[in-house]
């Protein structure tokens, strides 16, 4: 069989993790296998903060710090994961990087300036530490590996830094330097996550939780048979359990679930990273790195409607309502403007909502967003005045996710009949022809309580036997 399995940030959160990870590899290593890495747990949040830091303020002391505590602790992860003879060469890697990004900091805190191009630069080190350790934990384990970066592997990117998007090229790419090293020389490719190259050499990353795209690429071009993502959860759940305690495991799940709940904020994998997969139909098994054995979920072409309706609940916290409203315009041409406009700033829109009678556009972004979205429509010329956009900013949205929805009547109406005894108020509502989601906006202190009770409305503690009988 041929393998990607991706292992996130929880699951290499220190050096007996990486080893640990490294034997599980090693147990499947019969099979044609390409790892992919995420950075150690807190490391790219880490360096995002520091970036901001040099950015604000001129402070060397801080500097000096901040790198002698990620070398540390890339160091006593050296010693837990990796044995001698392959220690030497990993610390001096791991020393050449970081003696590269104490030189990259200083030049932000000097100069004051830190592009989306620089900040890239930084959080691309998170994997590119990571990697070469665990390379080096199969190597001390006895099973031939290699590390390489993103670029090396041949992820080749557009240029917008913070979220940018493999080109075409990639497929061929990835497949001509990572096949010869599986199917020919039966090497491990232990390649970084999260990050690719512009095709001037730049480094980009795929914006937060990018790994799981890595691997999902990687897979793709290499036309592997399963993708596994590594976590530190049995797999995706009916609901966040730490909002909900009796949520459920689901053992499988479509891709089409898989995406909308995903977008719609559960924290299973990057929006967009089951995209590369769906031609070739390659599933995706999540699985537990601390439970190995557990089935975990399964996510793959035309499992729909085993079961019930409703088959999972999403919320996302961080988000905002931009509205747009105005009288006696053209609608089209106003929207048109609008996601223009998003579009060029980066804005991510999540969901939304129009009504006909007047123009009122509303749309849900991120929170992070909402600053460069305001900007950005306020005082449109050709608008004269004449359209309104105000925000909402504590709002939270919540997702029910089920291909058993499409064509069955008395779902929404289950759902909203629900939240209203709850006396919970709705701010919008959304839900597109496939039917796949019902998502609407209420207040930010709404959004838990929404969940737990929308979880109990449609069953989803119970066995599939009981959800349908409970419909
Ligand atoms: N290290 C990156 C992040 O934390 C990418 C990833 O883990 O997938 O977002
Ligand atoms: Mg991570």
């Amino acid at each position: 069989m041929r393998i990607v399995m991706k292992f996130g940030g929880a699951s290499v959160k220190d050096g007996r993790s990486i080893r640990h990870c490294a034997k599980l590899v090693k147990k499947y290593a019969d099979n044609e296998v390409v790892v992919v890495v995420s950075a150690m747990a807190g490391v790219t949040d880490s360096l995002t903060n520091a970036a901001k830091k040099c950015y604000a303020e001129q402070s060397t002391g801080f500097i000096k710090m901040f790198v002698a505590e990620l070398a540390k602790k890339h160091y006593d992860a050296v010693r837990d994961a990796v044995d001698e003879p392959y220690r030497a060469r990993v610390m001096e890697h791991i020393d050449r990087l970081i003696d590269e990004l104490e030189k990259v900091l200083l030049g932000i805190s000097y100069l004051g300036e830190l592009t989306k191009r620089s900040e890239d630069y930084i959080l691309s080190f998170g994997e590119r530490l990571s990697a070469p350790i665990f390379s080096s934990a199969l190597l001390s384990l006895g099973v031939e590996s290699l590390a390489m970066t993103g670029g090396d592997a041949g992820i080749v990117t557009n240029s917008h830094f913070g979220r940018a998007r493999p080109l075409k090229t990639s497929c061929e790419l990835i497949r001509s330097r990572i096949e010869p090293l599986i199917s020919i020389r039966h090497v491990i490719p232990v390649v970084t996550g999260f990050i690719g190259v512009t095709e001037d050499g730049n480094i980009t990353t795929l914006g937060r939780g990018g790994s799981d795209l890595t691997a999902t690429l990687i897979a793709s071009a290499i036309d592997a048979d399963e993708v596994w993502l590594w976590k530190e959860v049995d797999g995706v759940m009916t609901a966040d359990p730490k909002i909900v305690p009796n949520a459920k495991l689901i053992p499988e799940i479509s891709y089409q679930e898989a995406m909308e709940l995903a977008h719609f904020g559960a924290k299973i994998l990057h929006p967009r990273a089951l995209e590369p997969l769906i031609r070739n139909r390659i599933p995706v098994r999540i699985k537990n790195t601390f439970n190995p054995d557990a089935p975990g979920t399964v996510i793959k072409d035309g499992c729909n409607s085993s079961m019930g309706v409703v088959k999972a609940l999403s919320l996302i916290e961080k988000v905002a309502i931009v509205n747009v409203s105005g009288a006696g315009f053209d609608f089209a041409e106003i929207m048109a403007e609008v996601f223009r406009r998003f579009a060029e700033e980066r804005v991510n829109v999540i969901m939304i909502s129009q009504s006909s009678s007047e123009l009122n556009l509303s749309m849900v972004i991120d929170r992070g967003d909402l600053g460069r979205a305001m900007r950005t429509l306020t005082n449109v010329d050709s608008w004269n005045g004449n359209v309104k956009v105000s925000k909402l900013d504590d709002v939270a949205v919540v997702s029910a996710v089920g291909a058993g929805m499409a064509g069955t009547p008395g779902v929404a109406g289950r759902i909203f009949s629900a939240l209203g005894k709850a006396g919970i108020n709705i701010i919008m509502i959304s839900q597109s022809c496939s039917e796949y989601n019902i998502s609407f906006a209420v207040s930010k202190e709404d959004g838990r309580k929404a969940v737990k009770i929308l979880h109990d409305e449609f069953c989803l503690e119970d066995t599939v036997e009981e959800v349908l009988s409970c419909e």
